[in-house]
């Protein structure tokens, strides 16, 4: 049955029962009360009393009447009725034949109610026939459908059916469409939630995945609308905790972090002269981290976190570029202050007048060669030069041209020996040579050469020579020798020289030779 033969049924059957019982109802009404007597040969009409009683009379005013009178409950009706001058008898007291006559007008009556209802019932159900098919035709000819009228019809109540079935199915899919929706749009939002959650800080983001594995399995199975708002409210009330106890965590770690960061500042601080912007730019930066706690998103957190990290590894950075260039610069001072001292401890070895080895130069490499000596067995020659009445000449020229006497003797000295051999000033007008040589031949005239040398210094003042002589005594290391035993001989080899008559060299052979002479 099609929608709209649906709809007309709704309509008619409850329409043709009422008018069919209301059409009843009124003929029974009125024509029970007053019926005309339709029996052409006999014009009477009838009054059925609630007695039971049937009246008949020709004229029906006066039955009408009559009635009037029986239902006000008059006592003369008999009377009443005689004042009309009516002839009224009651059915019983008719002849039989006027009885028969007037009885079939009961089942007249029966018949007509049944009659009426049929033909009511069967005049509505063509009208509503024709009114389908005349709609039925306009709509299949707005549609355009052209087809025969069974076809039409079947085709009509399949189409009319399938739309329903698509409509339902269309309802259905929209809502299955909906809740789907539904299920994404909330399983996306614990999912950001969870993406969100800062992993590395909150210890309770395990918890978080489980409470949003359970709600997504909820939300998966839940088919009402029930079913959501429990789930919405289970998040609603999960979820803020979680962040609350995520920003908590966030904020104690920072501080930790905080501590750390001015302790390292502190330590910064102590080393070089610009850690006070150093520590100044890590303060800044953790007083922008304490504001970034501040924000309610932790995205925002974790954004701002990276930038201050990378913000503190850059002035970290710069800072160790500064240090290195620090450093670079401080090695560099270093290895001059190296150089320096080293050169400061040459000086301090060298004889500030005469610019040769002191004294302390040549008491340490002498102690040295006899250190070397026992190990390598190399022996040496000590020379040990003195000038001659260098008195005379302070007093006579003046400290001051003794000093350049000094001098000039210790620059011949220089100059008549190699640059490998080791000139010193032992002491006031005395010097030493070491020699890491022992030909006797070869030392002896290299001394030979430098008494001539000294003898040759042309000094004058005043237009005056001053003489410049210089005894000169020899000694030549040994196996059992000490520095001192050494030292002793060629001093002894010198006063010989001086003994001798000044200006002369005499070796240590001299010293054996004039013991010799003595005994003998
Ligand atoms: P001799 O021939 O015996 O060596 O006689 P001499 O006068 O050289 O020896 P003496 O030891 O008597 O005198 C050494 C002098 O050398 C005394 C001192 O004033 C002088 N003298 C020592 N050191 C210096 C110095 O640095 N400068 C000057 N101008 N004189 C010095
Ligand atoms: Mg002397
Ligand atoms: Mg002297």
């Amino acid at each position: 049955m099609s929608l709209l033969e649906e709809k007309y049924m709704k309509i008619t059957i409850p329409l043709i029962c009422v008018i069919t019982l209301l059409s009843n109802f009124v003929y029974i009404f009125y024509e029970s009360q007053i019926g005309r007597q339709s029996h052409e040969s006999v014009n009477l009409f009838t009054y059925k009393t609630p007695d039971n009683e049937i009246w008949i009379n020709k004229d029906k005013s006066a039955l009408e009447r009559m009635r009037s009178h029986y239902i006000k409950g008059s006592d003369n009706i008999i009377a009443s009725l005689e004042a009309e001058s009516q002839k009224i008898k009651l059915l019983q007291h008719l002849e039989p034949e006027t009885q028969e006559m007037l009885v079939p007008q009961q089942r007249m009556s029966t018949n007509f109610l049944i009659i009426n209802t049929i033909i009511i019932i069967s005049g509505f159900s063509v009208f509503c026939f024709i009114t389908l098919k005349r709609k039925q035709t306009k709509r299949q000819n707005s549609a355009g459908y052209d087809s025969s009228g069974a076809d039409k019809q079947l085709q009509e109540v399949e189409t009319v059916s399938k739309n329903k079935k698509s409509v339902m199915d269309n309802k259905s899919s929209s809502n299955s469409q909906v809740l789907n929706k539904t299920k994404d749009i909330i399983c996306e939002i614990l999912q950001i939630i969870n993406k969100y959650s800062y992993s590395d800080i909150s210890p309770t983001k395990d918890s978080l995945d489980n409470f949003a594995r359970e709600q997504v399995s909820k939300i998966k199975e839940s088919l009402t609308l029930d079913d959501f708002i429990t789930i919405e409210s289970n998040i609603n009330k999960i979820i803020p905790k979680h962040f609350e106890t995520t920003r908590n965590l966030v904020s104690v770690k920072f501080n930790e972090l905080r501590s750390m960061l001015n302790e390292l500042a502190e330590d910064f601080g102590s080393i070089t002269e610009d850690n006070t912007n150093f520590s100044g730019q890590i303060k800044d930066s953790m007083s922008h981290i304490e504001k970034a706690i501040e924000l309610d998103e932790i995205k925002e957190i974790r954004r701002k976190i990276t930038l201050e990290t990378n913000s503190l590894r850059n002035v970290i950075a710069k800072k160790q570029e500064k240090d290195a260039i620090i450093i670079d610069s401080l090695t560099h001072k270093v290895k001059t202050i190296q150089g320096e001292l080293a050169s400061a401890k040459e000086e301090v070895l060298i004889d500030g007048l005469t610019q040769i080895y002191n004294r302390k130069a040549f008491d340490k490499k002498i102690g040295d060669a006899f250190i070397k000596k026992s190990i390598k067995k190399t022996p040496f020659t000590l020379v040990m030069v003195d000038i001659d009445y260098f008195k005379k000449v302070n007093d006579r020229y003046g400290h001051t041209v003794g000093d350049e006497v000094l001098k000039k003797v210790a620059s011949t000295i220089k100059k008549t020996f190699r640059l490998n051999d080791f000139v010193a000033r032992y002491g006031g007008e005395e010097f030493s040579v070491m020699i890491d040589r022992i030909d006797r031949n070869y030392i002896l005239k290299v001394c030979e050469r430098l008494r001539a040398a000294i003898e040759a210094i042309n000094f004058t003042m005043d237009a005056e020579k001053i003489p410049t002589t210089a005894s000169i005594g020899v000694a030549f290391s040994s196996s059992t020798d000490t520095s001192r035993t050494l030292i002793e001989r060629a001093d002894r080899a010198l006063y010989l020289a001086k003994e001798s008559g000044r200006n002369m060299v005499k070796s240590e052979e001299d010293l054996s030779s004039k013991k010799l002479e003595a005994v003998s």
